[in-house]
């Protein structure tokens, strides 16, 4: 087998070079870094689960008509995305408080906001993802205003239908992460699509009688039972198969048994 070649690497995820012009592959691994890469670790399965939720969420999502960067899983790990220029913008979308806006605002964790916020923040490793606004992402050209009515709407619709998503499943969707990526045509058209991933890396997912956390936040706040939270959320989507481990190649199982 020819080795593909490497594009780049990311704290969670490489992109190797995909088997079309235009294509990446997109493999999940199950590193885990919280605090701007200063805690590291290994959710074992992680990347298997992620590739799964995040398959299903970005299909789902094409469904309501968002378009994605992605087009199909490859295999457990690894999932073929169409070739984007990202933007450099991560967008936050909040419906409780939790994380860095209770810390900034010294607001109680778990309150309800009366309306979801959007935040910006700029994709700068060593500047540890500072927030931004809109005049910083047009005054520095990450991109324009036409773009950002794009992405602001964009995410209000992806917010509202995974709220109600997660909410059919127990699950209170608090904040999620979400990246956004230029796509050409054969014509040099350009339009936006949702690219990256969405699972429990980026979305804080709470149970919703117990306010259990289900996401990152247990691997960040050393709180124990990561590999089981990410499971659970993949369970209740319904994207877990019972059974003896052979039954059904490609379904995600316990993270135990998947290499
Ligand atoms: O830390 P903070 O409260 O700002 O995070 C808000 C949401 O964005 C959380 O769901 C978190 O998982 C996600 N996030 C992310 N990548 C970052 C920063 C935040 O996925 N670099």
């Amino acid at each position: 087998m020819t080795r593909r070649k490497q594009v780049y690497e990311g704290k969670a995820k490489v992109m190797f070079e995909g088997p079309e012009p235009g294509t990446l592959v997109q493999y999940f691994k199950d590193d885990a870094t919280a605090f701007n890469a200063q805690k590291r670790g290994t959710i074992t399965g992680k990347g298997v689960i992620n590739n799964r939720i995040s398959e299903y969420l970005m299909l789902r999502l094409a469904e309501i008509g968002i378009p994605t960067h992605f087009v199909r899983r490859l295999n457990m790990r690894e999932q073929l995305v169409r070739q984007v220029e990202i933007i450099p913008v991560e967008v936050v979308i909040r419906n409780v408080v939790a994380g860095s806006l209770a810390q900034r605002f010294g607001l109680e964790e778990g309150t309800p906001l009366p309306r979801s916020i959007v935040e910006y923040y700029y994709k700068n490793d060593k500047l540890q993802d500072p927030m931004i606004s809109e005049e910083h992402i047009t005054c520095f050209g990450w991109a324009t205003t036409y773009d950002l009515d794009d992405i602001m709407q964009m995410s209000l619709r992806i917010n509202d239908f995974l709220l109600g998503l997660f909410h059919g499943i127990g699950i209170k969707l608090v904040d999620f992460k979400v990246e956004f990526g230029r796509l050409y045509n054969e014509h040099d058209e350009m339009r936006l699509v949702l690219a990256d991933e969405i699972s429990p890396d980026n979305c804080r997912l709470w149970d919703l009688k117990t306010n259990e956390k289900l996401d990152k936040d247990r691997f960040r706040r050393d709180l124990g039972r990561v590999e089981e939270a990410y499971q659970e959320v993949a369970r209740r989507l319904g994207l877990l198969t019972e059974g003896t481990p052979g039954d059904a190649p490609g379904d995600v199982r316990g993270p135990t048994t998947v290499q």
